[in-house]
């Protein structure tokens, strides 16, 4: 019989993470995923656009080599082989996580789960082929993308994040309806490539989640670099004439595009049928406790289909918490596990230019604590920003006044994305301005626009004025 004490449904960076625990513990541990391990993350999230982001970036630093006393006599795009070299980089991760599965032998059942049934103390598992049984179930099946109502994806002109990832060739004209993280990643990629871009967004401002000086930074920086905007504006209806669409806007104007972009959220991926049982759910998605614990007896959740955070590290850290309850629960062990705190889980947009934030925004913050102190530097007074060439935008440190803990750090500019890591780690562990002070900061770096944005929340940056 197809006996397994832990069966995790989904193999992305929530499923994937937490076999590899259990299988670290001694668990006998095995996953279902019906398409590639990695899931979104590494198949068509979080890995493809940033081997993206790369060329995008390097394009634009090649045409702005003149600056740097280069002078290069012409560069060119081939699409095609920006497209292969951003498979390859896929397909070298997919299958290392599948190498690591084979040697440390967690079976991947290669199924889609399209029934689970409670009988007695165990769940029943179907497959599209087979049945297993399992005491506990990880439920992490992620999400996929929404489209609108009226404007379903086609695949080749309506395309969801998925879709664009398979283009091979680029687009003249390329509207982006959704100008949050994925969005705004999009259009920053595929304007720096050349492609004429538009972003169309419902709200007044980009990344809506972020602190709002940063948000509207970033709608100055893709405004400067060409892209339109579109702000406090939707998309009402569209028409195809001779192979181009036209889309009327809200505010009564059309824009003809070849392709559209729609990236107005992603929606929980659950169509498992549950059997002599009934799996919460809430506002669409898989209801869970701190504990990560569905309302079903030894049935846990975690990642994209909780949608708690949308983001792999959100998702991986659920994984490793999981594991430990689980191996708790087997064990009879004791050991002590924190729930996680999901606003000290940093969240980075890579767009040019970068965005790194965690903690509260200063908006979030004086809800939460009244009194706030607020410590800004900017790229421009930095030594080795000036070095790079890159010294656009600022860091932005937040602190509560009454308790001097660090509650919110948003960086806005180069290497954004990587600086963040610092707030992380100092907003992870409860650090206040005092202890900020214990730590040296090397010279020349960026991390010197973190310190001093530090320094500045007591108004003693050495380089501002
Ligand atoms: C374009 C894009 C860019 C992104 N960039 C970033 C980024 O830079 N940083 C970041 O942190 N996050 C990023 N994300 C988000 C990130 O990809 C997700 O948060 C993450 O993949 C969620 O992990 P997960 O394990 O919950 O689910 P997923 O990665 O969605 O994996 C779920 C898996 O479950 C499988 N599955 C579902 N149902 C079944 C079933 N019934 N039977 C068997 N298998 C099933 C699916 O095939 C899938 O492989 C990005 C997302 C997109 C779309």
């Amino acid at each position: 019989m197809n006996r397994i004490d832990v069966a995790v449904i989904g193999g992305g960076p929530g499923g994937y993470v937490s076999a590899i625990r259990l299988k670290q513990y001694g668990i006998n541990v095995a996953v279902f995923e019906k398409e590639r391990l990695g899931g979104v993350c590494l198949n068509w999230g979080c890995i493809p656009t940033k081997s993206l982001v790369k060329v995008a970036d390097l394009f634009s630093e090649i045409k702005e080599s003149e600056n740097f006393g280069i002078t290069v006599s012409s560069s060119t795009i081939n699409y095609k082989k920006i497209w292969e070299r951003k498979n390859n980089i896929v397909e070298k991760l997919v299958s290392g996580v599948e190498f690591i599965f084979k040697k440390k032998e967690i079976p991947n059942f290669k199924k889609n789960v399209i029934k689970i049934e409670k009988i007695n103390n165990e769940y029943k598992i179907v497959t599209t082929e087979n049945e297993y049984f399992s005491r506990f179930i990880i439920l992490a099946t992620g999400s996929l993308p929404k489209d609108l109502p009226f404007m379903k994806f086609n695949g080749t002109n309506i395309l969801s994040s998925k879709d664009i990832l398979k283009m091979q060739k680029l687009p003249q004209h390329l509207v982006v309806v959704g100008g949050g993280v994925i969005g705004c990643e999009f259009a920053s990629i595929y304007n720096q490539l050349g492609v004429n871009v538009e972003i169309v967004e419902i709200l007044a401002n980009l990344v809506f989640m972020e602190d709002i000086e940063v948000s509207k930074r970033l709608a100055m920086a893709l405004k400067k670099a060409g892209i339109k905007l579109h702000l406090k504006t939707s998309i009402e209806s569209y028409m195809e004439k001779n192979g181009q669409l036209i889309l009327t806007l809200s505010n009564g104007k059309n824009i003809i595009t070849d392709k559209v972009l729609v990236s107005v959220g992603r929606k929980p991926q659950m169509d498992i049928d549950f059997i002599n049982c009934e799996l919460g759910i809430e506002n669409g998605f898989v209801k869970i406790d701190n504990n990560l614990r569905t309302n079903l007896s030894n049935v846990f959740a975690i990642g994209d289909v909780t949608g708690k955070l949308m983001l792999a590290h959100s998702a991986s850290k659920q994984a490793l918490v999981v594991a430990e309850i689980i191996r708790n629960e087997i064990s009879s062990g004791s050991s002590k596990i924190d729930s996680i705190n999901y606003e000290n889980i940093p969240a980075c947009t890579f767009t040019n230019p970068e965005i790194g934030s965690v903690g509260l925004t200063e908006q979030q913050a004086e809800e939460k604590y009244g009194q706030l102190l607020v410590g800004k530097f900017p790229f421009s007074a930095n030594g080795k920003s000036l070095g790079i060439g890159n010294t656009f935008g600022f860091a932005k440190v937040i602190a509560d006044a009454g308790t001097k803990k660090i509650v919110g750090l948003h960086i806005i500019g180069p290497q954004a994305t990587e600086l963040v890591a610092q707030g992380g780690i100092l907003i992870g562990t409860g650090a206040t301005i005092e202890d900020v002070k214990k730590v040296v900061f090397a010279h020349p770096t960026l991390s010197e626009v973190v310190m001093e944005a530090f320094e500045d929340l007591e108004k003693l940056a050495i380089h501002k004025i």
